[in-house]
């Protein structure tokens, strides 16, 4: 049995990864903004650092795996400020523990959404680590009504963060694999209130084709979170893996 931090673990994706993870006898220790192990709001700054203290409190130091889901789809600065900063300070503040951990593991949750063009100016700001940049650049996309950019360009940012840091000496040269799922269209309490209206559902449905399986549930991302962080993978690493129902083979086709 292993012991594994998931964020986000109150809705969704991260509360169907926690009940799949209990289910195999591994012990979880949930965070989310609310009703979980550790509440932690990882958009500020006090917020990630509570996340990194309980986490110490509860394990003696010790995590085997981590899980980042915990993620905003709305049209404002703060999801850039959770999407990208607050899974950066996640993995990088919990990275010691995983250290100390068997067969330590980790990944966090991109989405199709950032293969769509996205704003290089949040991109950039967010990969500088510049949190005050990438808060300014997001508010600027509001003022000219593209709030609907900051989700993309978040998720782009992380997968371009995850590739770089992946192959660093803190993580593949210490042996912790560090890998991101993208989902496709899934249906959370993210995404229901989108779906319910026929209008916004088409335009995701443009967006995001999905010709295998269409939407998923969470229930069908939780085992390759799994998967990805058991001792069985020993070499992927630097992966985005895309449960997307084949929506990435459609909108790169040849362009990988
Ligand atoms: P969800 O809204 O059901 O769950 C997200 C959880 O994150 C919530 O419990 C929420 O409270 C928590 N959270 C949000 N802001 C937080 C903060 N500041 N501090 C701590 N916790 C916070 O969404 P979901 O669909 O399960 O999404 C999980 C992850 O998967 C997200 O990163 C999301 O962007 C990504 N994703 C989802 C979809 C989809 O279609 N649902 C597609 C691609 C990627």
């Amino acid at each position: 049995s292993r012991t594994y931090l998931v964020t986000g673990s109150a809705s969704g994706i991260g509360k169907a990864t926690v009940a799949h993870l209990r289910e195999q006898g591994h012990t979880v220790i949930g965070a989310d903004l609310k009703d979980a192990d550790i509440s932690a709001d990882l958009a500020t700054p006090d917020g990630r650092i509570q996340l990194v203290d309980r986490a110490h409190e509860l394990t003696d130091g010790r995590l085997d795996a981590v899980i980042a889901c915990a993620g905003l789809a709305h049209f404002v600065p703060r999801t850039i400020q959770v999407n990208y900063f607050g899974v950066v300070a996640t993995l990088e503040g919990l990275r010691p523990l995983l250290a100390a951990g068997t067969d330590p593991r980790a990944v966090l949750l991109s989405s199709v959404a950032s293969i769509h063009p996205a704003d290089q100016t949040i991109v950039d700001a967010a990969l500088a680590g510049d949190e005050a940049a990438a808060v300014a650049a997001a508010q600027a996309a509001v003022d000219r009504g593209e709030g609907y950019a900051i989700y993309g360009a978040s998720k782009q940012a992380i997968a371009r963060w995850l590739r770089r840091t992946a192959i660093s000496d803190d993580w593949a040269a210490a042996g912790i694999p560090l890998n991101a799922v993208a989902p496709g269209t899934t249906v959370t309490p993210m995404t229901e209130p989108m779906l319910a209206d026929a209008e916004t559902r088409a335009a995701i449905d443009a967006g995001i084709p999905m010709p295998l399986h269409g939407h998923a549930r969470p229930e069908q991302v939780a085992p390759l979170l799994t998967w990805l962080t058991s001792p069985e993978n020993t070499h992927v690493t630097g992966q985005v893996v895309f449960l997307d129902g084949g929506a990435d083979a459609v909108l790169r086709g040849d362009n990988i």
